[in-house]
């Protein structure tokens, strides 16, 4: 039996927060398949970063430190891959599905020859067997990607799971790569600017979801709330991905992540990847005409309701309580 490999990626300095969630995903299958939890964590002086994941994930974390590494560039990464690969001899090697992964994990599964179970949101163990889990058609399908034979690579979505912060004890081991010639080179890193909002330092936020049906309904119905709560609006993905509202209006894995005093959520369903995105919130008000919505699950108060009904009659009682 092989080990578990986790691609962790570097933040900030920091191994990122979707890495600790591949470890929670990798303990699990580990322990169920007797398979060790090995990880590599690659950049430039990420010696601290690397220790802190082998405190904090457990298992043996190689630490690929080099100056190649200090930006993400698909060769030296490739690179500092194979060379965990040979050290751990993975027969799973699991990878975040984000725009690196998108770009690093397909060559490791070329590379293995292996099977590629991408953009999954669970794992699980039957019979002995790995099972991944992906999503279609926007949630309302599951599919259940057996691998037949190994090695697999796949790469899990960012927020499908807990980050693991359990106690374990792992030891960091220093990897030598060799990094060849590049066929790229970093050129820079653009942050895009929250033109005018940014949601993660409103104490208010009254959030809007696909069943607003249009970019109106948000002027119309949902900025009222946040005008007389003096909040802000924000949205689900499928609001942002029709264009009716700019990227820095979405809350989620793959928007801001959010921890406002007061959160209202208005016909959005609560769907993980925007559970991810706002359940730090102090206090949680969700409106969903469906009382079995997951997003109640999450809500200190519940309206089981038409939004276009409750919103509005939400947005007279603020006003007029507020004189
Ligand atoms: C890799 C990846 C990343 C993602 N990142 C994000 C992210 O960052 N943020 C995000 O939000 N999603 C994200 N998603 C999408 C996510 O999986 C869901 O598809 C999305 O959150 C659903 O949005 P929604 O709740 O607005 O729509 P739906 O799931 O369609 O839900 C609509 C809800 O509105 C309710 N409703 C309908 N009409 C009314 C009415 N008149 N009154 C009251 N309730 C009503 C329905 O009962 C339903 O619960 C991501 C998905 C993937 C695969």
């Amino acid at each position: 039996m092989g080990s578990i490999l986790v691609i962790a990626e570097i933040q900030k300095g920091k191994v990122r927060e979707a890495s600790y969630e591949l470890v929670s995903f990798a303990r699990k299958i580990g322990a169920a398949t007797n398979r060790e939890v090995k990880s590599l964590v690659m950049g430039q002086g990420i010696s601290a970063a690397a220790e802190e994941l082998s405190k904090k994930g457990g298992g043996e974390v190689f630490a690929a430190d080099d100056a190649a590494l200090a930006n993400y560039n698909l060769d030296a990464a490739f690179a500092a891959v194979k060379a965990a690969i040979a050290a751990a001899s993975p027969d799973v090697v699991l990878v975040s599905n984000t725009p690196s992964g998108w770009d690093l994990a397909p060559r490791i599964a070329a590379s293995l020859d292996a099977g590629f179970a991408p953009d999954c949101f669970n794992v699980d163990v039957e019979g002995g067997e790995l099972v991944f889990l992906r999503r279609f058609f926007n949630g309302k399908l599951d599919s259940r990607l057996r691998p037949t034979s190994l090695p697999v690579v796949a790469t899990m979505q960012p927020g499908a799971t807990a980050a693991f912060d359990g106690a374990a004890e792992g030891k960091m081991t220093p990897l030598a790569v060799s990094i060849g010639s590049l066929g790229t080179k970093f050129v820079e890193t653009k942050v895009a600017s929250a033109k005018g909002v940014d949601l993660t330092k409103a104490d208010v936020i009254v959030s809007g979801g696909r069943s607003l049906g249009g970019p109106e309904k948000f002027q119309e119905v949902i900025k009222p709330l946040a005008d007389a709560l003096g909040g802000a609006m924000g949205a689900s993905r499928p609001v942002v991905d029709a264009g009716w509202l700019p990227h820095e209006y979405q809350v989620g894995s793959s928007g801001q992540v959010v921890s406002p005093k007061l959160y209202v959520a208005c016909g959005i369903s609560g769907a993980i990847q925007h559970l991810v995105g706002m359940k730090a919130s102090n206090f949680i008000i969700a409106i969903n005409k469906d009382a079995d919505a997951p997003i109640f699950e999450v809500a200190d108060l519940g309206v089981v309701g038409d939004l276009f009904e409750v919103v509005p009659k939400l947005t007279e009682a603020v006003k007029a309580a507020k004189g």
